[in-house]
């Protein structure tokens, strides 16, 4: 038996167990399917040499010889597993380079094995046939040339790895590949490559030994790769297996190719009973067409790569509905082709019952605003109706009260009159309180409305200053007027401007012991504007923001002692935002308070 012949044998016999060996620990890796066709292909050519060497005729041996000559394939193999080993075929590059890898392989193979361009012509030595020095063609050259290139551009960009890599296990890969492909190269040039040149060298050549040295190392580097990768997807394995999330593998055309445990516990199926069928099966029918809009888009829309948080109702075996917050992601291999779409899932029903009673509690505090808004009206309305009801029998107390003070029916002794004075000034209090209230009411509910002319403000002011004049003489204060001015009209609702008038100026001398009060009036360009000051207790900061609300008076002996109600300054501020104007205030406690509101001339409030 030819020892040489069976030492091809053995190597083509051990270059396949070895891509088969890394090929079974993972058959889904490109790297590995590349890796087994590199295999393969040097196993056809080991074959090719052991049948050559072994042959026992010319014809046997030109016939293994010409086989031999399909040493591109594993070379091309050997270049594209490089380019996906260092990442650097993207999906443009692909398309070209590729097409630059295959394309010659193939045309040169074909010229080998059908046209007499690479005449093997092999000789007998005293170890068996061998290859026979070839004939200086050009072709032949190019062919080497070829060959030879892609073999040192896949050491280049492999050993390249070696130095960029930043995952540590992808650099070690590198250098084993690397150090293997260096070493088979130097044995093939000293065993083969001096032998076609005709170097008159009378060894056996060994190509196919030197190159099971390489496969020795790269199967050892993918070895270690593959047990990374294994250790990763045990991993990942162990995160979806015990994910409570639904989880389900489909493939391009739509069919269930894996499921996750939590999604058989959701829908109550058997495994069996969900492979292969497709996704509709676990959908609530009215929603199938929505599922099959976003599924088709996804798989039709290159740029889509995936959908994210789509409700969608499923529907469990015995018909139970749970309603699925749905994502889908493309799956794509090293080639950027689809391969399936990874759907997951979350039930939602917990979120949906919260949504719901939100809701829910939305709804009623709508209703119960409602009702409070109902009530305030009601409380306007009933306000409204009251007062007008009491007005009438307390207009007959004091009007009966004056009468009888009149005495012209009849004399009444001392205690008869102090008591029917005091009927009489608790009466008009309290009307004036419920004539407030009724006003402060009306506006509430925007029945008051405002009866608008031209009003003389200096036939105006004469009048409000001699009402007031009793008071501020009582108390011997003094009472200023500034700035008016004869022949000015003023656009408001006399009665209610008078109002404001005698609340403001009142309160002033009210709240004013000794001193006395200036009003002072200014006309600019968009409204009159009044300032009421004096010289009284003054208003502390802290109690700044009661003042203008109902029934609050500030907490002091002095306004305790004096007469009054909390309401002249909340009807006072809605009487002047009838008017379109504003009120405001300053004040000092112990020196004095100055009240300033606006009316709006004619135009600027389009009245
Ligand atoms: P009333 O005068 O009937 O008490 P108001 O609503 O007119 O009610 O005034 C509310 C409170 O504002 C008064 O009780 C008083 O404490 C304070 N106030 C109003 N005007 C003045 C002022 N010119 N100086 C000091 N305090 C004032």
């Amino acid at each position: 038996m030819n020892i040489f012949a069976l030492l091809s044998l053995f190597g083509a016999i051990i270059v396949l167990f070895l891509g088969s060996f890394v090929f079974a620990k993972d058959t889904r890796n490109s790297l590995n399917i590349l890796f087994i066709l590199f295999c393969f292909s040097f196993f056809i050519l080991g074959l090719a040499e052991y049948g050559m060497r072994a042959a026992d005729n010319y014809e046997t041996a030109f016939f293994w010889a010409r086989i031999a000559t399909l040493l591109m394939f594993p070379i091309s193999f050997l270049f594209h597993f490089s380019l996906i080993f260092s990442d650097k075929l993207n999906s443009l590059e692909k398309k070209i380079v590729l097409p630059l890898i295959y394309v010659p392989t193939i045309i040169f193979s074909l010229l080998a094995l059908f046209t007499d361009i690479f005449e093997p012509s092999p000789v007998k030595k005293y170890w068996g046939w061998t290859y026979g020095a070839p004939e200086d063609s050009f072709i032949l050259n190019l062919f080497y040339l070829w060959l030879f290139g892609l073999v040192i551009l896949s050491i280049f960009i492999i050993l390249r790895m070696y130095f960029k890599a930043s995952d540590h296990n992808k650099a070690i890969q590198a250098k084993y590949i690397s150090i293997g492909l260096i070493i088979s190269t130097l044995l093939y040039f000293i065993f083969d490559y001096l032998q076609l040149c005709s170097v008159q060298i009378e060894n056996p050549e060994l190509g196919i030994l030197s190159f099971t040295i390489s496969c020795g190392f790269i199967s050892y580097a993918m070895w270690k790769y593959n047990l990374f990768t294994l250790n990763l997807t045990s991993a990942t394995e162990n995160i979806i297996l015990n994910l409570p999330d639904m989880l389900i593998l489909i493939n391009p055309k739509g069919e269930i190719k894996s499921v996750n445990q939590a999604t058989l516990n959701m829908f109550k199926y058997l495994e069996s009973e969900l492979i292969n069928k497709t996704v509709e099966i676990l959908i609530k029918e009215e929603e199938i067409k929505l599922y099959l809009f976003q599924y088709r888009m996804l798989v039709n829309f290159e740029k889509i790569d995936d959908l994210s948080d789509i409700e969608i109702n499923f529907i469990t075996k015995n018909g139970k509905a749970i309603p699925i917050s749905l994502s889908a992601s493309k799956i794509r291999d090293e080639f950027g082709m689809l391969q399936g779409i990874v759907l997951i899932g979350r039930d939602i029903t917990e979120r949906k019952h919260v949504e719901l009673e939100r809701k829910e509690i939305v709804k009623k505090q709508k209703l119960y605003i409602d009702e409070i808004l109902k009530s305030s009206q009601f409380k306007s309305e009933f306000l409204s109706s009251m007062s007008h009801e009491l007005r009438t029998p307390m207009n007959s107390i004091i009007g009966f009260s004056d009468l009888l003070l009149d005495q012209s029916y009849g004399e009444l002794n001392e205690k008869q009159l102090d008591f029917l004075t005091d009927i009489k000034s608790s009466s008009e209090h309290l009307l004036g309180i419920i004539n407030r209230l009724l006003d402060i009411s009306k506006i509430e509910a925007g029945k008051l409305k405002l009866k608008f002319s031209e009003i003389n403000l200096n036939s105006l002011i004469n009048e409000v200053r001699s009402t007031i004049k009793p008071l501020y003489t009582k108390k011997k204060l003094f009472f200023k007027i500034e700035g008016l001015v004869d022949n000015k009209f003023i656009h408001a609702d006399i009665g209610r401007l008078k109002e404001i008038f005698y609340n403001l100026l009142s309160n002033a001398i009210k709240f004013t012991t000794k001193g006395g009060i200036i009003l002072k009036i200014k006309e600019t360009n968009s409204s009159w504007v009044f300032f009421i000051s004096d010289t009284g207790i003054g208003i502390a900061e802290k109690d700044f923001e009661i003042i203008f609300k109902e029934f609050h008076r500030i907490d002091s002996p002095y306004v305790i002692n004096t007469p009054g109600t909390g309401l002249g300054l909340a009807l006072t501020k809605r009487l002047v935002i009838l008017h379109g104007g504003n009120i405001s205030f300053s004040s000092e406690l112990g020196k004095g308070t100055i009240f300033k509101f606006t009316i709006p001339n004619k135009n600027d409030k389009n009245i």
